[in-house]
């Protein structure tokens, strides 16, 4: 299963954010939820993405010769602009372009690869109790490549954490459990129809997956990211709440994520418009409130990952 591939578009090391301990985290790329506040914009379509910084360009025209589809033009003032038609993702004018203004955003890699950049870093799990998590996008979305790479894993004795949307089928979701020791679920909205209106689908497969993966017995780490104006309403903390603890087996801990803007700056990159440019991260104030909310329900909660 070594040489089986998978599209990722970034292995962070030394994550301390991602799950106990020091990590390794693989982001697969693709996600079935189009969450408009999203931190990892690249990691949406599942198709390697070009991006382009006509700032960085010097107009020297290496990548429209390069190109071996025609897909780029020379439109003066606009720079060298791709025709998304035409591109198909091969990274060749990203390859000669001298200048680093063009760029591919995922790439594949098979199993055997990621384990051995995951594998370098062993000391670094055994010290202080971490290993690897693997992450996106939804990881789910690509079974074939994530549980052989989870049994991999596994055989060498290294700790395994997953970070899903929960939107996943629920037999693949049930398979992955077998190989997880450590599931990082995130939970946005309790109202189907919010949800579906600001993610694009509804939230009744995540929240019965959930609910199922409990009933294993599954070790989970709830994560809510604590959006001010979207999910941070009484009405929606307090089905969130008894949601959480009316679940089998409980919950290891909950994890509240205060919204920040530090992913700005990939959205300018990918040359897209942020929706929530607006809203403000939720104050020193109103964070604590969220937490004793939950505390006072008997529930385990931390501010951050
Ligand atoms: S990624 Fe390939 S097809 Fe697309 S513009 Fe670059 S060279 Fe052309
Ligand atoms: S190769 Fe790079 S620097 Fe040269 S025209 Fe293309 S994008 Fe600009």
């Amino acid at each position: 299963m070594g040489d089986v591939e998978g599209l990722i578009f970034d292995i962070k090391k030394y994550a301390i954010h991602d799950g106990p301990g020091i990590r390794t985290t693989v982001f697969l790329k693709g996600c079935p939820l189009s969450c408009p506040w999203c931190h990892n914009p690249e990691g949406i379509s599942s198709k390697p993405h070009l991006v382009y910084r006509k700032d960085l360009c010097i107009g020297c025209g290496e990548c429209l010769n390069a190109c071996p589809n025609g897909a780029i033009v020379n439109k003066g003032n606009e720079g060298f602009v791709t025709i998304p038609s035409l591109c198909k993702g091969c990274g060749t004018c990203a390859e000669v372009c001298p200048a680093e203004a063009r760029e591919i955003i995922g790439r594949k890699e098979t199993v055997q690869q990621v384990l051995e950049e995951i594998e370098k870093d062993v000391p670094f799990y055994d010290t202080s109790g971490g290993g690897v998590t693997f992450s996106g996008g939804e990881p789910l979305m690509q079974p074939g490549f994530l549980v052989p790479l989870l049994d991999a894993c596994g055989e060498r004795g290294i700790h395994r954490a997953v970070d899903t949307s929960g939107y996943a089928d629920p037999a693949t979701l049930m398979a992955v459990a077998e190989r997880t020791d450590l599931f990082l679920f995130d939970i946005k909205l309790m109202d189907p129809d919010r949800h579906r209106a600001l993610t694009g689908v509804s939230n009744e497969r995540i929240l019965s997956n959930l609910f199922n993966l409990a009933g294993t017995g599954a070790k989970l780490a709830v994560r809510i990211p604590l959006i001010p104006g979207i999910n941070d309403d009484e009405e929606n903390l307090e089905r969130t709440a008894t949601f959480l603890k009316g679940l089998p087996n409980g919950i290891s801990s909950i994890h509240i994520l205060p919204y920040h803007e530090t992913g700005l700056s990939k959205y300018k990159k990918l040359g897209r418009d942020y929706r929530f440019r607006a809203i403000g991260p939720p104050s020193d104030n109103h964070i604590a409130t969220v937490v004793k909310r939950f505390s006072d329900m008997g529930l385990e909660v931390k501010i951050g990952g």
